[in-house]
């Protein structure tokens, strides 16, 4: 998708284990990750004794390591003291409890966030496995699809370490001093259940996430748990809540680099699910499935990772209009959904 924001560093990415100052107070990090998008970006926010960390990584052994020379050579000998996560997803999650072994850091986090933490990475029964096989069922991807999704199995476990037992909850009122500076929780919904951004007018300042990404679009997934849900809506809520955030402020991703330019960049991402709506409808003036849905969005062969975003971004566009009364549903004898436009 087109993207109209200002990279404020340019090109510059730090190092693999190194922290650059992205604004005063503020370092940023990039650590590895093992899939196509192959980074995600945490934020330390100084707070005179400590640092605030923001997001930690996914749990494998070559982010640990690389945490182990931050934690050794980054912090000027100061200790992580609070461990901000902004949403469940592994790679904002992953190391937290693992950090929380080697600091004695606060750990904050939203409420539905932390309990879908907590519940995923428990889960390891057939009866989880069966319920999302049943889910991909529906949507129509082939038989062989919904096996290779079905034997995946549970991915959450094995890339996060244990969840905290213990939380401090970030609510819609929540207000943190970090270095002698407020900054406010914004709370959206959408690519997560109760996904925390925060802001600070005072230093010109968001962490954005993963709802707030320069080039390409939070995913928005209608997930096996929820199978009528309406993700799309909630993401657009939040895109229309923007309007207070100062035109100046520096945007900090968790993917990507920082930027600035959030009011335009929020219309380029409501164009876009409108763009993905009208031709969800246009496959759907005759009677279609999900999967065939998902088809005409993503011109490209997807891996099962993939598939499994592809296919729930596809499901989020028709659960829209079809509260919206845009489209109809039905199930067919093969035992899938067919929508058909209104
Ligand atoms: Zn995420």
């Amino acid at each position: 998708m087109k993207s109209t924001v200002d990279y404020v560093l340019g090109e510059t990415l730090p190092e693999p284990g190194t922290a650059i100052e992205v604004a005063n107070g503020v370092r940023w990090i990039r650590m590895p990750l093992p899939f196509a998008l192959n980074h995600v970006n945490l934020y330390l926010i100084d707070d005179d004794e400590g640092w605030v960390l923001i997001d930690t990584g996914i749990a494998t052994d070559q982010t640990k390591a690389l945490w182990e020379r931050v934690l050794e050579t980054q912090l000027d000998g100061k200790p992580i003291s609070q461990i901000v996560v902004t949403h469940f997803h592994p790679d904002h999650m992953g190391c937290a409890g693992w950090m929380l072994d080697r600091t004695p850091a606060q750990f904050w986090m939203t409420r539905s966030e932390w309990l879908s933490a907590r519940a995923i990475r428990l889960d390891d029964s057939d009866e989880l496995l069966d319920g999302i096989a049943a889910f991909y069922r529906r949507t129509g991807l082939g038989d062989d699809t919904v096996f290779d999704l079905r034997a995946m199995g549970n991915t959450y476990r094995r890339q996060v370490s244990p969840i905290p037992l213990i939380y401090q909850r970030i609510a819609a009122d929540t207000c943190l001093e970090i270095g002698g500076r407020r900054w406010m929780a914004v709370i959206g919904a959408g690519h997560s259940p109760e996904h925390a951004c925060l802001y600070c007018p005072e230093a010109g300042l968001m962490i954005g996430g993963d709802f707030l990404l320069p080039r390409i679009s939070p995913n928005i997934s209608v997930w096996w748990n929820e199978p009528d849900g309406n993700p799309l809506n909630d993401y657009l809520r939040f895109l229309d809540r923007l309007d207070v955030i100062a035109d100046e402020t520096l945007i900090l991703p968790s993917h990507d680099r920082p930027f600035r330019g959030v009011k335009p960049r929020a219309v380029d991402l409501s164009t876009h699910h409108d763009q993905r709506c009208d031709l969800a409808l246009d496959i759907c003036r005759k009677p279609a499935t999900a999967a065939e849905v998902m088809t005409a969005m993503f011109k490209r062969t997807l891996d099962t990772h993939q598939t499994r975003f592809a296919i729930g971004e596809a499901l989020a566009h028709l659960n829209f209009m079809l509260d919206q009364g845009r489209l109809a549903r039905h199930l067919s004898s093969d035992g899938a959904w067919r929508f058909v436009a209104a």
